[in-house]
């Protein structure tokens, strides 16, 4: 695989550029990069390994397409929002696969550079823009997901460390990770939002033990993690004790809100591909002329123009000064419903391939059989739609509780 260097840096746009030049270098330099075998819409297709995701990320970041916002002092681009959305729309115009730094780069890094210490941002924000670290997110415990303030796990101090004990559960990238953003509880279960700490742990710290889960599409992407005495310094604390609950909800407002921005471009994408994977077989490219499958295909691309809008009217008050709070959930809401009824569609017309269609159509199968089953997923990671609604019900539209 063909990896950009450091030298690409002289490509970078100048910063004062504007969001609409970034967009052009970002299209230019994905379209040349991209290898094929990366492609999800290309025949060469297969599963990248890590390593190759990790190399594709870490060129992206050396060609400027990663750290957009983050400071210059971190290895960040020192931009705005503005550009990071322009960079977006390019990366999910793209087939490509999904980051598989997404939680380094999009919650634990920001989370550290609003509570962290400067060794802390210079120790752990660079590496994770160069693809150097993994991050995993340890928040949910098997009594605590929705309900995120009954977490049990304790870290007690004992002079200048803390000794952790407890359980997390559904932690993505687990087994990869370098560091856990893990969330632990100094008080008792009663006392609910106070008395949480938030703490940037190193997952090979003696204690730890991580038990893959598999899922429903055979993959081990997430895991059980196990904390037995397992003992950190001071400096591993995130902020400060009773500043655990605040930290957790800013980084559930990004989760909600703003990460993975190219959400609705992405989408579009696999529209693109799965019109296209149609049209190459007879026998499909006769489903698309009945009118109910074109209502369908309507709906949903009516579905993404009105997600691009929520995404840049989420930017634009952003770049105002707003704060986004509570209708991140309706974004929440609004793309993983939109993403769970394409993959719907997508598979009652991939339900349709037979071994004597096109081979075009037969690798598509596979493509949407695997993202239908991922996108039950996304009505659930990042709190689920029941909890979104009470959200959107209660802090957006301010009904009474107990009418919900
Ligand atoms: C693919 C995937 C990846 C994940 N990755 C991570 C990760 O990396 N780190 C991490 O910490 N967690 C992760 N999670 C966990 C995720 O955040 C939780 O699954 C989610 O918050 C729901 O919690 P729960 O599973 O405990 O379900 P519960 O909270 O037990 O909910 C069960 C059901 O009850 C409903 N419900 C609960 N409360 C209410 C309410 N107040 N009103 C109406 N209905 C309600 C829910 O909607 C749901 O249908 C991941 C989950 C998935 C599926």
């Amino acid at each position: 695989m063909h990896i950009e260097t450091r030298d690409q840096l002289a490509a970078i746009p100048d910063p004062a550029a504007g969001p609409e030049v970034y967009r052009q270098h970002a299209r230019q330099w994905l379209r040349a990069n991209l290898p094929d075998h990366m492609r999800a819409d290309s025949l060469d297709y297969r599963t990248p390994t890590l390593e190759e995701s990790r190399a594709w990320e870490a060129a992206m970041y050396h060609a400027g397409l990663a750290g957009m916002t983050w400071p210059t002092a971190y290895g960040g681009h020192g931009l705005t929002l503005r550009e990071h959305l322009a960079v977006n729309k390019e990366i999910g115009a793209q087939p490509m696969p999904e980051s598989v730094s997404s939680i380094g780069k999009e919650l634990a890094g920001p989370i550290i550079m609003t509570v962290g210490t400067e060794a802390q941002k210079e120790a752990f924000l660079p590496a994770i823009l160069a693809m150097r670290e993994y991050w995993c997110q340890g928040f949910s415990e098997p009594d605590a997901g929705s309900d995120l303030a009954r977490l049990r796990t304790r870290a007690v101090q004992e002079g200048g460390h803390w000794r952790i004990n407890g359980q997390k559960i559904w932690t993505s990238g687990a087994a990869k990770a370098h560091y856990c953003l893990l969330l632990t509880r100094t008080g008792t279960v009663a006392d609910k939002h106070r008395g949480l700490l938030m703490f940037a742990v190193p997952m090979n710290t003696p204690g730890i033990r991580v038990v893959p889960i598999k899922s429903i599409d055979g993959k081990e992407s997430f895991a059980e993690v196990f904390f037995d005495d397992v003992v950190v310094p001071d400096s591993a604390r995130l902020g400060a004790p009773d500043e655990g609950w605040n930290a957790a909800i800013r980084v559930l407002s990004i989760e909600r809100a703003t990460n993975r921005m190219y959400r609705p471009w992405r989408f579009e994408c696999e529209l693109r591909h799965l019109v296209s994977a149609c049209k190459s077989d007879a026998q499909l490219a006769r489903l698309l002329d009945d009118g109910y499958t074109q209502r369908r295909v309507g709906d949903v691309a009516c579905e993404i123009d009105a997600l691009k809008g929520l995404v840049e009217t989420t930017v634009s008050r952003l770049m105002a000064g707003e704060s986004i709070g509570a209708r991140g959930s309706l974004t929440k809401l609004y793309w993983s419903e939109c993403h769970q009824a394409f993959a719907g569609l997508a598979l009652s017309l991939m339900s349709h391939v037979t071994p004597h269609s096109s081979l075009q159509a037969r690798r598509a199968r596979k493509a949407f059989s695997t993202a239908y089953l991922f996108s039950r997923a996304e009505t659930i990671y990042a709190g689920t739609s029941e909890v979104q609604l009470d959200v959107i019900a209660q802090r957006i539209l301010n009904l009474p509780k107990d009418l919900t």
